[in-house]
């Protein structure tokens, strides 16, 4: 078989919502993907100060809400190696995992800014391709990113963030139309977001 073109997203995804998946379809549609991944992080111990959700949550969740569409699949590999995630240990397991596919990192533009701290970044150029994509609130540019390594692409802009979904549920506010259906039931069947966000 040859190679295949498989994008990577990774995200907290708590919860995941429509920005993610208008993104993950844009970039599947321009790059000619053959599949996108959808990566939930391990579970840290906390993210800027709040409660992460529980992964399997945040796991169930994603699939629920990729599972409609024949070209998004769900991986556990940040989730079952557990603790923070770097996206470099993801991209080294998913290549382990897929050895002769090429992988293309999806990645917002907030956290696009941030690339250049991440850990062991020379690596990762070498591991993926990166997609920036543009994000409401946000500015994408390309200085200080090697040459040829990283992509920028506008995509139908959704001014979403999972912090103001977890803000709506938490005031009784609707979530509907931000994210699937499913996963807005899944929200109230487990009673997620009700606590105060501190
Ligand atoms: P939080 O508010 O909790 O940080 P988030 O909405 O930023 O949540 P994440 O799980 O942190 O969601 O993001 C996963 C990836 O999706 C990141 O690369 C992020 O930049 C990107 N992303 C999130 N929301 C959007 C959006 N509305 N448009 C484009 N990209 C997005
Ligand atoms: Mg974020």
């Amino acid at each position: 078989m040859s190679a295949r073109r498989l994008g990577v997203m990774g995200g907290t995804f708590d919860p995941v919502h429509n920005g993610h998946l208008v993104a993950a379809s844009e970039v599947q549609h321009r790059f000619g993907l053959d599949e996108v991944i959808f990566v939930p992080t391990g579970q840290p111990w906390q993210k800027a100060n709040r409660a992460v959700s529980r992964a399997e949550d945040r796991y169930l969740m994603t699939v629920i809400a990729t599972a409609s569409n024949p070209v998004f699949s769900v991986s556990r590999v940040d989730i079952d190696r557990g603790g923070q995630t770097y996206t470099v240990d993801t991209l080294r397991d998913l290549r382990a995992e897929y050895p002769d596919d090429e992988l293309f990192f999806i990645t917002g533009a907030d956290a696009l800014e941030q690339i250049l701290t991440w850990r062991d970044v020379d690596e990762l150029f070498d591991l993926a391709h990166f997609i920036g994509v543009t994000r409401p609130g946000y500015q994408l540019h390309d200085h200080h990113l090697p040459q040829g390594r990283v992509s920028l692409v506008e995509v139908t802009a959704m001014a979403i963030s999972s912090t103001t979904c977890r803000e709506r549920v938490q005031r009784g506010e609707p979530v509907w139309y931000l994210m699937p259906d499913g996963v807005v039931r899944y929200i109230d069947k487990r009673k997620l977001y009700t606590q105060p966000q501190s």
